[in-house]
């Protein structure tokens, strides 16, 4: 009976499934539509947090991905397609496109950056909610600062081999990852490259992030549970365990000591990304056509306008407008250094 209802038209019956939900119901349906979210990082749990969230609704969305669509990524990361991959084109912007003709309703930005201790308070400062889709702790922590500092509820989620975990900070009311993991995990970590993932191991883990964010977006985080959950889809046991109250003294919580987002005078020149790539930072924009035109002399270049492919075996650089580039093939930063100031002259 869509034409009973408030807000009539097409959005009614777009969303008609889940106001039934009583939990939503025509309530948190219009809290949802006038939300906003950021979801940091568009791999596996990112772009299916976006994909759920365009779909249920949610008014605006801020994507940021600093990475491009390849190949290995289509197994898991729902939004892509191969026509993604063979153009090169940044996730942030691939899945700004796909969730555009999934439901125009909403409004949906994406971001191609790399977030850092320079950015991220801009980047989440509107956020009723920021969803973590990203896949490494530096990413988390400073994610963590950012949220506490300005009190948006951030939802940690992380996904390798069959497993996942996830966690809801809500500040001030539940522990952060601070409290909850206060030293960065040493060692080698398991990563997807490394360890490979299950598709619906990314998709479960990312199923509940999207759960408790729409519960925190249409006004009822009260129903949000502080407790860390873990899941292995692979054996079939979903485990959910207490995490009582906030560490009175954690430093970032209770004494607010924010010191990642302090050190924003201090961007790194080259992160390991993955495996066998590194993430040379760049200081200033680049023209991608005259690049393109100066470096197709020297080996296949291809190109589009938020990026450039350039392969030159046994390396291949990716050189986004913003001056960044991911160099392919060397697990050395002096060496992606050195590739990135002999092509790009910088
Ligand atoms: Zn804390």
């Amino acid at each position: 009976m869509a034409a009973d209802l408030p807000n009539g038209g097409s959005s009614t019956e777009k969303y008609s499934r889940q106001t039934l939900f009583a939990p939503l119901g025509e309530r948190g349906q219009r809290r949802l539509m006038s939300s906003r979210a950021v979801i940091v990082g568009c791999g596996a749990l990112g772009s299916f947090h976006a994909s759920a969230l365009a779909r249920a609704g949610v008014g605006e969305l801020i994507l940021i991905d600093r990475d491009y669509v390849e190949e290995s990524n289509l197994q898991r990361q729902w939004l892509y397609d191969e026509s993604d991959a063979r153009e090169g084109l940044p996730k942030a912007i691939a899945a700004e496109r796909k969730l555009r003709a999934v439901n125009s309703e909403i409004s949906v930005t994406g971001i191609v950056t790399d977030v850092d201790a320079t950015n991220v308070e801009r980047l989440i400062k509107d956020a009723d909610v920021i969803l973590d889709g990203s896949d490494n702790f530096a990413v988390r922590y400073l994610v963590n600062e950012a949220a506490v500092k300005n009190s948006i509820p951030w939802i940690y989620g992380a996904a390798v081999g069959s497993y996942g975990v996830t966690a809801t900070i809500l500040p001030g009311r539940t522990p952060c990852l601070a409290c909850l993991l206060p030293d960065v995990p040493g060692g080698a970590q398991p990563t997807c490259d490394t360890a490979g993932i299950l598709n619906v191991a990314a998709s479960a883990v990312a199923s509940f992030q999207v759960a408790n964010a729409l519960k925190i977006l249409s006004g009822q985080s009260e129903a949000v549970e502080p407790r860390l959950l873990t899941l292995d889809v692979w054996q079939g046991s979903p485990r959910s365990i207490g995490v009582g109250d906030p560490d009175p003294e954690c430093r970032v919580c209770a004494h607010h000591e924010f010191n990642l987002l302090d050190a924003a005078g201090t961007r790194p020149g080259t992160i390991l990304c993955g495996r066998n790539a590194i993430q040379v930072s760049g200081d200033s924009p680049i023209d991608i056509e005259i690049l393109a035109t100066r470096l197709g002399t020297l080996g296949e270049v291809r190109a589009n306008e938020y990026a450039l492919r350039f392969v030159t075996p046994p390396y291949e650089m990716t050189i986004f407008v913003d001056g960044r580039a991911i160099i392919k093939g060397t697990d050395d930063p002096a060496k992606a250094r050195s590739l990135y100031s002999r092509f790009l002259g910088r």
